[in-house]
């Protein structure tokens, strides 16, 4: 039969000696570059004992920031929820009370904020569209989980702690 292309190549078929057949020239083969590699610098590391060091413009979990008094910088504006490609962020606003200017900056702020980390893509576009310093991102990456609902990380996993309380 005609062959397709020109590389085609003739595969010979014809039987194994009792030799081939004791695959120990293959195996030693095997076993010399393995033993090569002993000598080699290592890619790896021993992950969670060494961690890489990251990139100076690498992009992690995300942080909602306070002020220097504790109070939370949101304001609910949604304009990181609309900067965001995934739709990874969603909010519901609510009003301030009198008597909680000791939590909130201003008037109106997060009652409930989300991140789906499964759906980011660490763009940083929210921090980037954020007016009021919200919003960061950090130099932590996702730790693992077991279930959908442990990647959607709510205020109390992304607020800072109070700087005056350290909660
Ligand atoms: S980093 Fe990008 S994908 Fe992730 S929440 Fe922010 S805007 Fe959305
Ligand atoms: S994090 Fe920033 S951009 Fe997002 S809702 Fe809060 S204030 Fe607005």
């Amino acid at each position: 039969m005609q062959a397709l292309t020109e590389r085609a190549k003739l595969v010979d078929r014809k039987p194994m000696t009792f030799v081939e057949r004791l695959y120990l020239w293959n195996i030693f083969k095997g076993m010399i570059i393995t033993f090569a590699h002993l000598f080699k610098k290592k890619v790896t590391v021993k992950y969670p004992e060494q961690k890489r060091e990251f990139s100076p413009v690498f992009r992690g979990l995300h942080i909602l920031n306070r002020d220097s008094e504790g109070r939370e910088n949101c304001t609910a504006c949604g304009l990181c929820a609309v900067a965001c490609p995934a739709e990874a962020i969603t909010m519901e606003a609510a009003e301030r009370k009198p008597g909680e200017e000791h939590l909130y900056r201003e008037e109106k702020y997060a009652a409930r904020y989300e991140i789906n980390m499964l759906r980011c893509i660490f763009c940083g576009f929210c921090e980037e569209a954020c007016p009021k310093d919200a919003i960061y991102l950090t130099e932590t990456f996702a730790p693992a989980n077991f279930k959908r609902e442990g990647f959607i990380y709510g205020k109390p996993d992304l607020l800072i702690p109070h700087p005056k309380t350290g909660q």
